[in-house]
């Protein structure tokens, strides 16, 4: 059995801000995600579109962002502790697509970095894995520099369960 499922995110950009994404630490980014958490839209939108895919509602319903405990939080760890809810309903990662949109940072570098984290994350090999770095051309929010973007897309494979 096979389920699809995607996820979204968008994390206002503001400068002297720590810059997390996909687990790396950009450390010469002038500019950072504004969050609840550490603000990581790549581990969020790969952690909305991995629950929906299983059938477990979303990030927000399972760290609110009222909740002090999630303050400032490591979301490679939200996405851990996702991900053992959905290995744990059976379903391993066929394979994961992630788009992100900003000007900054510079993706394409830590490519391999951030399929790796992941992948340790989610049990499963860097190869199923794929990281992709745009810009939006002077174009909306992300084109102005206000935000960063990212869209997960994601399937699921379980074996059928035979009753
Ligand atoms: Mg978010």
């Amino acid at each position: 059995m096979h389920r699809i499922g995607q996820g979204w995110d968008r994390h206002r950009l503001a400068a002297g801000r720590p810059c997390v994404l996909g687990g790396v630490d950009f450390r010469d980014c002038p500019v950072g995600p504004v969050g609840h958490s550490d603000g990581d839209a790549l581990c969020h939108a790969v952690t909305d579109a991995v629950l929906g895919a299983a059938g477990l509602g979303d990030i927000g319903a399972m760290f609110p962002d009222t909740d002090p405990e999630w303050a400032g939080a490591d979301s490679l760890e939200l996405l851990r502790r996702a991900w053992a809810r959905v290995a744990g309903a059976g379903w391993r990662l066929g394979n994961l697509d992630v788009t992100v949109i900003a000007e900054q940072p510079l993706l394409a570098p830590h490519r391999g970095e951030i399929a790796g984290n992941l992948a340790g994350v989610l049990g499963t090999a860097p190869r199923r894995i794929g990281i992709k770095g745009t810009r939006g051309e002077g174009l909306g929010p992300e084109g102005r520099g206000e935000c960063v973007t990212a869209w997960a897309v994601v399937l699921l494979e379980r074996e059928e369960r035979r009753t």
